[in-house]
């Protein structure tokens, strides 16, 4: 039987950040993909990653702090997720931000989006951060990596402790050895429909985005052997694509974060638009048949952001997703729309913003606790069908701090140790942007490394 000190399980952010770190300190490590290559929905992700700081924050004169990152994560949370991982988070964030420049990741621009107070959505190329760690695995000669190599079962010892990995390679069956742990960094279920129907049966019909591969495989395996779960009760999809968003072309725009406002089908807001986008969801799926529009006027354009994933608005009237209007009778009848009820909509915003009272959603700001709200009252006007994704589950194996599996009591489970979106606990009930590709970097790093060198939490 083959054997290494650690096997990952998932070649996405997480895993790839466990292997590097495992592999530089000397460790002897199998990296298990299931797909035909690496990236996970990591690849397919927008790349924003939420660092507090850093020196692009300081470069733009953003005041943040630990402490600040905390707060959000825990109210956009709801205050349902675990002060032990966010406080971990928090402290630690910096230091993988200035692993991932050391390794050669490039930060290009600094967006504020959900859940933020100040901008901290710090934007990678997805493409080339994994493509970089992939290089430098390439340089450590004591990490192998195996495509097209599903992993299938764990195996624990005679002590209880999981110290094997069963996988399949060109049809057959091996098993290798994992003297000192195994990581599981294989995603969430997005794409798997037998799990979302158990435990999301409400997002039927919402678009399904995600990595091929995650179908929440390293979840059952660590369900085998008594892993408990976090945040399922929260799943929800994330509002602000297209309906026509398919495959590769994902069709996304968040111009409610710039001062937009979202209406349905009577014409009607339905929500404060500041909130977390996985409330938004939430909210919009509940309308008149889950038809919506983001409405917005030109002040907003032109806050458009060229060649961002989340706020490039011009990309999508170049796309001719827009509507586009000189006036909102002329609005309301491209998205048929009661006029009258537009207008007294739109009329009722604008007035809050004039009294600094929103009266019907209490919106104050534009995300989050950032940004001042305008009216919409310049021509030419905008709308642009939006509706939900499963683009991330949010939710899955318990786990400490220090990466650990647990079981129902909280105690560890010997040798298992899991990061990234395969875990849960960390989101609760709602998404603040970058979360989820920052804790797969800062939790893959510490999966490995404690896997390697254990410390009581
Ligand atoms: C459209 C979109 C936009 C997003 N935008 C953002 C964003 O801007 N910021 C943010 O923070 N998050 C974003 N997310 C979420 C984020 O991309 C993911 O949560 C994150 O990439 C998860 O990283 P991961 O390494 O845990 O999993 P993944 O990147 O999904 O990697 C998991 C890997 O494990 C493999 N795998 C699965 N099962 C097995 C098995 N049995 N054996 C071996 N390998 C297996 C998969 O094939 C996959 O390659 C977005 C997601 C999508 C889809």
């Amino acid at each position: 039987m083959e054997s290494y000190e650690l096997v990952i399980l998932g070649g996405g952010l997480a895993g790839m950040c466990a292997a590097v770190e495992a592999g530089e300190k000397g460790a002897h490590v199998l990296l298990l993909e299931k797909q035909d290559e690496l990236g996970g929905s990591t690849v397919l992700s927008s790349g924003y990653m939420a660092f507090t700081g850093t020196e692009m924050q300081e470069a733009a004169g953003i005041v943040d702090s630990n402490q600040s990152l905390l707060d959000d994560l825990i109210e956009v949370g709801g205050g349902v997720n675990d002060p032990s991982l966010l406080t971990f988070y928090a402290e630690n964030q910096l230091e993988t931000y200035k692993w991932l420049t050391g390794h050669g990741i490039e930060f290009r621009s600094l967006e504020a989006v959900s859940g933020h107070s100040v901008p901290r959505g710090h934007i990678i190329d997805p493409h080339q951060a994994i493509q970089t760690l992939y290089k430098r695995v390439k340089q450590l000669p004591n990490v192998t990596i195996r495509l097209c190599a599903p992993a299938k079962r764990l195996l624990k010892n005679g002590e209880g402790r999981i110290d094997r990995v069963l996988y399949e390679l060109e049809g057959t069956e091996q098993t290798v050895e994992a003297t000192k742990g195994v990581v599981i960094a294989s995603g969430g279920f997005a794409k798997d429909e037998s799990l979302l129907e158990q435990f999301a049966p409400h997002l039927k019909g919402a678009l399904r985005i995600g990595g091929s591969g995650n179908h929440g495989d390293g979840i059952k395996m660590a369900w085998e052997h008594g892993a408990w779960v976090s945040d399922l009760p929260y799943l929800n999809g994330t509002y602000g694509f297209h309906p026509s968003t398919s495959g590769a072309v994902k069709t996304q725009g968040l111009a409610f974060y710039k001062g937009g406002i979202m209406v349905n089908q009577l014409g009607r807001r339905f929500v404060n638009e500041s909130i977390s986008y996985k409330l938004l969801g939430k909210a919009a799926f509940n309308q008149p048949d889950k038809i919506t529009y983001q409405v917005w006027d030109q002040t907003v354009m032109d806050k458009s952001v060229a060649d961002d994933p989340l706020y490039d608005l011009e990309l999508l009237r170049r796309r001719r997703l827009l509507y586009m209007a000189d006036s909102l009778e002329e609005l309301a009848d491209c998205i048929d729309v009661p006029l009258e009820v537009l207008e007294e909509t739109i009329s009722r915003y604008n007035q809050g913003i004039q009294t600094g009272e929103d009266p019907d959603f209490g919106r104050k700001t534009l995300t989050h606790n950032y940004g001042k709200p305008t009216p919409i009252e310049k021509a030419p006007f905008y709308a642009f069908e939006s509706t939900v994704a499963m683009l991330a589950t949010y939710a899955g194996v318990a786990v400490n701090s220090a990466a650990e599996v647990l079981n129902p009591f909280g105690e560890p489970i010997p040798g298992l140790y899991a990061a990234g979106e395969v875990t849960g606990g960390f989101h609760g009930a709602g998404y603040m942007t970058g979360s989820s590709l920052g804790k797969a970097a800062v939790f893959g790093r510490v999966a490995a490394a404690r896997a390697l060198s254990p410390i009581k939490v």
